[in-house]
C-alpha cells in the first residue's frame, strides 16, 4: 500500500494535499504533530469527521521531537489527545480501516495503554513503532520481534532505521526477508501459541541509502510504504521519501509483489538518475513484472550480496563504480570465468558468480551494465561505446581517417576514444590534466592513431588538424555551472560536428556557440537514450 503522509499545518492544507494526489495513495497518515495547535483543537472538537478522510484507511500519528516529529510537549497530553480524537471520530472512520501509531516505549504508559484500548474498542489497529536515527541495528529481526511482542496480539510492528550505507541496507533487507519467511515464527509473541504469526510489519530504511526499501516494500514484504509531498525548505517529511505520484506512476508500486523481478542502477549519488524513468517505462510497455530502482551504493561488494538476496536480474552501473565492477570481470578472466570472485564484505557471504564480459568492457576497463545469465552468473557489458557511436554514425557514417578531438580523459572519454579508434578515426585527446590524456593515448596507441595535449590555447594547431568532429566529454558546462565552456579558446568554423555528451542542460554554452557558427550538433540526450536502449535489450535477455 502507498501511504501518503499528510504534512500540512492546517486542515484546509491537508485537504488540498489529498486532492493533489488523489488516486495515487491507498492509505493516508495524518501527522497530528505537524498541524497547528488551533487546528488540532478544531479537529478534536469537530462533530463531523473530515470529508477527506472518508473512504480511505487512515493512520493517526502524533510524533514526538525525539522520534523525528514536531511535538515537544507533555507526553500524557499527546496520548490523551489521540484517545479523544479516536473517541470523537472512530465511528465515522473505522469502516475503511483506522490505525493508531504508538511508539513501543509508551506501551506501559497509562495514557498510551488507554489510547490503545480506545482504538481496539472501535476496531482500530495499532502500529507499534520504533525509530532509530543513527544506525541500522545489528539484528533488526530481534527488534521486530520485540515490537511485535510488547503490546497486544495482532499489533503491526514498525521499524524505521537510518541506513548509513550499502552494508546497512543488506542487513535490513536480509531481516525483512527473514521476517517475511517467518524464520522466527512461533516466538514472536504475536498470534499466540500454535497460531501462525501475523507477518505484517512495516520496515523503513531512512536516508538515501535506504531508498530501495521504500520502492521495494511489496517485494520485501513491508505492509506499506510512506510517501510525502515535497515542500519549500524541506524536501520530504522523512529523508529518502518520494511523492505518491512517483511511487504510483514511475515505479508502478501497485503492480509490485513478492515475485517482481528487480533491476536497478548503482552509483553515488544516483537518486536523480533518469534511468529509472526510462527502464520502468520499458518494463511497463513490455508488460514485464519487473521494477528498476536506484541503489545509492558506497560499497560495491555489499551490493553484490544484495544482488543475491533480492535475485537482482540486471543493473546499470554509473559514476564512481564503473571501474570497480569491471574489475570483477577482469579478475574472473584472470582466474578463469565462472568462479565467484571478489571479496564480499561478510566472509562466506552468498554472492553471484562472475561469468563473461564483453570485449568493450575489457578494452575500456569500465562496466555500465550487468545482467544474469541462465545459470545466474553475472555477465558484464559496456553499452556506452555503442551508445556513443550510434548517434554519430547516423550523421557521419564513415569515421575512417576523420580527425576527431576528444575533450576530457575521464571514464566517458575512455569509451569514446575506444569507439572512435575502433572505427578508424584519428584522435586527439585534450585534457586539463595533461598526464591523464597522455596515459589514455598511450594505452590505446595499439588500436590506431591517437595523440594527446593539454586543454589550453597552445593545443590549437593540433586541434585544427583534428576538427572534423569535436567530442566534449568533461562535466564542464553541466548544471549548475552552465556558464562554463571547456573550449572557450576555440572558434568554430561552422564545418565541425560537435558532439556534447552532457545532457543537463540540453544546450550548454559550447553547444550554443557551435550552433551559432552553423555546426551540426549532437546532444548528450541521444547518447543517453542509445546506451539505455541497448541496456534495455540486454535486460530483455535475462
Ligand atoms: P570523470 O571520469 O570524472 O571525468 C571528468 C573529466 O572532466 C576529466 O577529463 C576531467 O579532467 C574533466 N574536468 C572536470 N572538471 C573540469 C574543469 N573544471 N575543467 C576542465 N576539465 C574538467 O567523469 P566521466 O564519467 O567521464 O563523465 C563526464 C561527463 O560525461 C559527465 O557529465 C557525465 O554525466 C557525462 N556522461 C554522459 C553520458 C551520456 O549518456 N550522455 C554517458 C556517460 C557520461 P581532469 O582529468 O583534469 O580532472
Amino acid at each position: 500500500m502507498i501511504c501518503f503522509t499528510l504534512s500540512a499545518d492546517t486542515l484546509e492544507g491537508v485537504s488540498a494535499q489529498v486532492n493533489r494526489y488523489r488516486g495515487c495513495f491507498d492509505i493516508l497518515e495524518l501527522r497530528l504533530d505537524l498541524l497547528r495547535q488551533d487546528e488540532r483543537e478544531r479537529l478534536v472538537h469537530d462533530t463531523a469527521s473530515p470529508a477527506w478522510a472518508i473512504g480511505v484507511p487512515l493512520i493517526l500519528t502524533f510524533r514526538r521531537l525525539s522520534d523525528g516529529g514536531a511535538w515537544n510537549g507533555d507526553d500524557t497530553e499527546r496520548l490523551n489527545y489521540l484517545s479523544a480524537l479516536v473517541e470523537q471520530h472512530a465511528e465515522g472512520l473505522v469502516g475503511e480501516g483506522l490505525f493508531l501509531d504508538l511508539e513501543d516505549d509508551v506501551v506501559a504508559h497509562d495514557a498510551g495503554r488507554k489510547a490503545a484500548d480506545v482504538a481496539a474498542r472501535y476496531g482500530g489497529e495499532i502500529i507499534r513503532s520504533r525509530h532509530v536515527f543513527d544506525r541500522t541495528p545489528e539484528d533488526p529481526v530481534a527488534v521486530l520481534r520485540e515490537l511485535a511482542g510488547c503490546g497486544d496480539p495482532g499489533e503491526i510492528p514498525k521499524l524505521a532505521v537510518q541506513v548509513r550505507g550499502s552494508r546497512d541496507l543488506v542487513r535490513l533487507v536480509r531481516a525483512a526477508i527473514a521476517w517475511l519467511d517467518g524464520m522466527d515464527a512461533g516466538d514472536a509473541g504475536a498470534g499466540g501459541a500454535g497460531e501462525a504469526r501475523d507477518k505484517r510489519a512495516i520496515i523503513v530504511g531512512m536516508g538515501a541509502y535506504g531508498f530501495p526499501t521504500r520502492v521495494l516494500a511489496p517485494r520485501i514484504g513491508s505492509f506499506l510504504s510512506y510517501s510525502s509531498e515535497p515542500s519549500k525548505g524541506r524536501e520530504h517529511v522523512a529523508p529518502g521519501q518520494i511523492d505518491p505520484r512517483s511511487m504510483a506512476e514511475l515505479y508502478r508500486y501497485r503492480s509490485l509483489g513478492p515475485t517482481t523481478e528487480v533491476f536497478g542502477i548503482i552509483g553515488n549519488p544516483v537518486l536523480h538518475s533518469r534511468s529509472p524513468a526510462f527502464h520502468n517505462a520499458e518494463f511497463d510497455r513490455k508488460g514485464r513484472n519487473a521494477v528498476y530502482v536506484p541503489f545509492p551504493t558506497d560499497d560495491v561488494p555489499a551490493f553484490r550480496e544484495l544482488m543475491a538476496l533480492l535475485h537482482i536480474r540486471g543493473v546499470s552501473v554509473t559514476i564512481p563504480h564503473k571501474e570497480m565492477v569491471a574489475d570483477w570481470f577482469r579478475a574472473a578472466g584472470a582466474e578463469g570465468a565462472s568462479r565467484a570472485v571478489g571479496t564480499a564484505g561478510d566472509p562466506g557471504a552468498d554472492v553471484p558468480a562472475v561469468g563473461e564480459a564483453s570485449t568493450e568492457l575489457l578494452a575500456v576497463g569500465a562496466c555500465n551494465t550487468v545482467i544474469r545469465d541462465a545459470d545466474g552468473r553475472l555477465v558484464g557489458a559496456n553499452t556506452d561505446v555503442a551508445g556513443f557511436l550510434e548517434p554519430l554514425r547516423s550523421r557521419v557514417p564513415e569515421l575512417r581517417d576523420r580527425g576527431v578531438t576528444v575533450i576530457g580523459a575521464g571514464g566517458a572519454a575512455r569509451a569514446v576514444v575506444y569507439g572512435l579508434l575502433s572505427s578508424g578515426a584519428r584522435v586527439l585527446v585534450l585534457n586539463r590534466t595533461l598526464h591523464r590524456a597522455e596515459s589514455l593515448a598511450g594505452e590505446y596507441a595499439k588500436l590506431g592513431q591517437v595523440t594527446a595535449g593539454a586543454l589550453e590555447p597552445g593545443s590549437l594547431p593540433a586541434l585544427r588538424l583534428h576538427n572534423d568532429i569535436l567530442v566534449q566529454t568533461t562535466s564542464v558546462g553541466m548544471q549548475p555551472d552552465t556558464d562554463a565552456d571547456p573550449l572557450a579558446f576555440y572558434e568554430f568554423a561552422g564545418t565541425e560536428v560537435l558532439y556534447e555528451i552532457i545532457y543537463t542542460p540540453p544546450v550548454t554554452r559550447l553547444v550554443a556557440r557551435a550552433k551559432e557558427a552553423g555546426c551540426l550538433v549532437i546532444g548528450g540526450e541521444e547518447m543517453f537514450l542509445a546506451q539505455a536502449k541497448l541496456q534495455s535489450d540486454l535486460f530483455a535477455q535475462t
